[in-house]
């Protein structure tokens, strides 16, 4: 069977509006009146109140500075230790043993995953924060995991009902950066 598969542009201007208050983010929203909508909801009084005594703003998420002032903040520097633990396989290639497999990086972030893990296989890599090194790479997100990467970028909570905002809101930078791939089955 033939399956056809298309690859979708998501543009760095479709980067996601951020909500902060005093500096931390909580909320982020695919649209600026959607933004506006949620910060009605966190603090009703009015917006310019919010803004004013409240500590809040709202942004679209911005790119990355080319070189950043820290070793690890610019977007040079993001792309470089992407790809690093995206494409360099520890190992000979050789080796295709389970344990030296399930321990690289670059194994498992292109597709390797032990017989008898945990969870759906289309739940994506077992691998923390892997929807920004898609990004940062500048590689396609596989299709078996576009969908949860679509959800991770909507903010459905984890199994705990906690969102990890600050991680959100840097993947939407890395989106303002690069823009990014996604393939989708068609
Ligand atoms: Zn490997």
């Amino acid at each position: 069977m033939m399956r056809t598969m298309t690859t979708t542009r998501i543009r760095p201007d479709e980067a996601r509006w951020i909500i902060t208050r005093d500096d931390q983010v909580v909320g982020i929203e695919p649209t600026e009146a959607e933004a506006f909508h949620r910060l009605h909801q966190l603090q009703p009084q009015s917006v310019s109140w919010a803004t004013t005594n409240e500590g809040y703003a709202i942004e679209q998420a911005q790119p990355w500075p080319m070189d950043g002032d820290r070793p690890t903040n610019g977007a040079r520097q993001l792309q470089r230790m992407a790809r690093a633990i995206m494409f360099d396989h520890g190992h000979n290639l050789s080796d295709r043993d389970p344990l030296t497999r399930v321990s690289c990086a670059a194994c498992v972030l292109g597709g390797y995953r032990e017989r008898g893990a945990e969870g759906r296989r289309s739940d994506g890599p077992n691998y923390a924060g892997w929807g920004r090194l898609f990004v940062q790479a500048q590689a396609p997100v596989p299709a078996i995991w576009a969908a949860a990467f679509d959800r991770h970028r909507a903010g459905v909570p984890y199994e705990d009902g906690s969102i990890n905002y600050a991680y959100l809101a840097a993947l939407e930078r890395d989106i303002a950066t690069w823009g990014a791939w996604v393939a989708r089955d068609a």
